[in-house]
């Protein structure tokens, strides 16, 4: 493991940063203060917004960044789309660069590009991914929204439920049941909103997630909006995961118990109770210390995920191991700084409070710490990995 950095992967982690401090962090305060307005409805950026930043960050080369080159994307490797998560997830603010789609568009066929992957790619249309329903979010293979072929259509019934930005989508990505299908699956399709399909909002503790639930009531869906292939949706599932956990989600969470971290430290360094600064108490200056020892675990975990990906490794049982360690971090942290705050960390005015609510979903989603421990104790009693090893 050499996890020393290019050149290359300084110069765009050093852009990445500078673009987040310079065009993103002046907007914390403007969302801060709409979350104080409608604590049920703030919003992030409108989609006006996104587009002006993605338009500054494509100044700086900025664009694409996961996207492969036949795109016009820059294809960067796991670990480097790692390094700028990391960064990303310094603000609380919601923001991928333009150029991205979820990978699981990227599958999109020539047919089917024109219409949903491009738009997306162009920030003409907003899109979300319905898998969980209102029977089970964890077993994905429990799901009972069915698809069932009908002339040249697919026909759709059920309900999904808890889906990210399903009231402003233009287009699902839904998942459902193909039981009448050669052996039967879970096939995944493009349906575009006005095929018929509603979403109602369930308010929820976050901010930054806006969650609906999704009614599919014999909506006809075109067979050629059948993404990749009949029966080949549980399968898309699994490959989507373990990136979606690893370099963004982890790498995410790294950033912002790092700059939560970084605020502690700097109001420990000021803030004085009974004539001493907080950091000349041992209980704060221990617990500072305490998680940067867990802020560098995490890091590498991350890091060491993504450079087996990076490689070609198999990286699953690292996305498990690094999602529990950084969702439980940065909750940890974002307790912890609060704490550190005082008043001023359950205040609306820092972002601390904001990261509390919304980070706690994050246990939840993205497999849930529970989903994942099974995975990780169910490869230590197959044998699938050596316990401990991180070279293999
Ligand atoms: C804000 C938010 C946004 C979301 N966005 C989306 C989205 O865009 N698209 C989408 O499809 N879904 C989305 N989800 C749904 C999310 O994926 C599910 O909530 C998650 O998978 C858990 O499913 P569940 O809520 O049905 O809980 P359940 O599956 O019922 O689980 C209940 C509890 O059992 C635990 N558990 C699960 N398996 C095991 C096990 N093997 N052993 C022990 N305990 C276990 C779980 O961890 C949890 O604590 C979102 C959810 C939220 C809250």
């Amino acid at each position: 493991m050499d996890f020393s950095l290019s050149e290359e992967q300084r110069a765009i982690t050093r852009t990445v940063r500078a673009f987040v401090e310079r065009e993103l962090f002046p907007w914390e305060d403007l969302l801060l203060r709409r979350g104080m307005e409608s604590v049920v409805t703030s919003p992030g950026l409108t989609k006006d917004e996104k587009l002006l930043l993605q338009k500054k960050a494509a100044d700086h080369g900025l664009w694409g960044v996961s996207a492969p080159e036949e795109l016009g994307g820059a294809d960067l490797d796991p670990f480097t789309q790692t390094l700028i998560n990391m960064e990303l997830g310094r603000t609380f603010i919601s923001f991928t660069f333009g150029g991205e789609a979820s990978p699981m568009l990227y599958r999109c066929n020539e047919q089917q590009r024109p219409d949903y992957l491009l738009p997306v790619l162009h920030g003409e249309k907003e899109m979300c991914t319905a898998i969980s329903e209102p029977g089970g979010g964890s077993d994905v293979r429990a799901m009972r929204t069915t698809a069932v072929r009908d002339g040249d259509d697919f026909v759709l019934n059920g309900e999904k439920m808890w889906i990210s930005r399903a009231l402003e989508s233009d287009f699902a990505v839904v998942f459902a049941r193909t039981p009448e299908e050669g052996a039967g699956g879970i096939t995944g399709f493009l349906v575009d909103r006005d095929l018929g399909w509603t979403a109602q909002h369930i308010p929820t503790m976050g901010a930054e997630q806006k969650v609906a639930t999704m009614h599919f009531e014999d909506v006809r869906v075109p067979a050629a909006n059948v993404l990749e292939g009949v029966n080949q949706g549980f399968d898309q599932l699994m490959r989507w995961v373990y990136d979606n956990r690893l370099f963004r989600v982890s790498a995410r969470l790294v950033g912002a118990a790092e700059r939560m971290l970084e605020m502690g430290t700097a109001w420990a360094s000021q803030r004085e109770v009974f004539g001493k600064k907080l950091a000349d108490y041992s209980n704060w200056a221990f617990s500072l210390a305490e998680l940067e020892i867990e802020l560098r675990a995490a890091r590498l975990l991350t890091l060491q995920g993504a450079w087996k990906a990076s490689a070609g490794l198999d990286y699953r049982h690292e996305s498990y191991v690094a999602k529990v360690h950084t969702a439980r971090l940065a909750n940890r942290v974002a307790d912890e700084m609060i704490q550190l705050h005082g008043g001023m960390g359950y205040a609306m005015e820092l972002p601390l409070e904001r990261w509390y609510r919304d980070l706690r979903v994050i246990r939840i989603y993205e497999g849930s710490d529970e989903v994942n421990l099974a995975s990780i104790a169910r490869n230590l009693f197959r044998g699938n990995v050596r316990l401990g090893a991180v070279t293999d």
